[in-house]
């Protein structure tokens, strides 16, 4: 871990105390949020109340693709470009988000438990920037 890191988009996540996405959740609805809304949209709720939560912890793989092709600028990715899949996760906290899952789409398994985890979508300068990932939870890796 003795190399430098950097999201690629700062007050999105953190790695302080456990990877976590930055949202908020309404407190009148419970509605979650990511990321974090000017005011609750859910339309039968009385009260837009939203407070800062942080969602991290455990989830399952929803659905997934994958990306056969380079994502376009200003998106930026290591050379030489490599296929990756793309998740989305129900987390245990009630959000479902979509993030770049670590690892081959020959692993993935629609129900796999996964991880929020932050890592390195590409590399500039001698520095990783990185974003939210999704990981395969131990048991999942070894049943998949
Ligand atoms: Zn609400």
């Amino acid at each position: 871990m003795s190399e430098l890191r950097e999201p690629c988009v700062p007050g999105l996540f953190t790695e302080e105390g456990g990877a976590s996405l930055l949202g908020a959740r309404c407190r009148s609805c419970g509605t979650p949020y990511f990321p974090a809304p000017s005011h609750c949209r859910n339309p039968s709720c009385a009260e837009s109340a939203l407070e800062p939560q942080a969602f991290g912890g455990g989830g399952t793989l929803w659905s997934y693709s994958v990306a056969n092709f380079a994502p376009p600028a200003p998106h930026r990715f290591d050379e030489p470009f490599r296929p990756y899949v793309i998740g989305v996760v129900d987390l245990d906290q009630g959000l479902r988000v979509v993030g770049q899952m670590v690892g081959e789409a020959a692993d993935m398994r629609v129900g796999a438990r996964v991880d929020l985890v932050v890592a390195p979508i590409y590399h500039e300068d001698g520095k990783a920037f990185t974003s939210w990932k999704f990981e395969l939870s131990r048991g999942s890796r070894e049943h998949a």
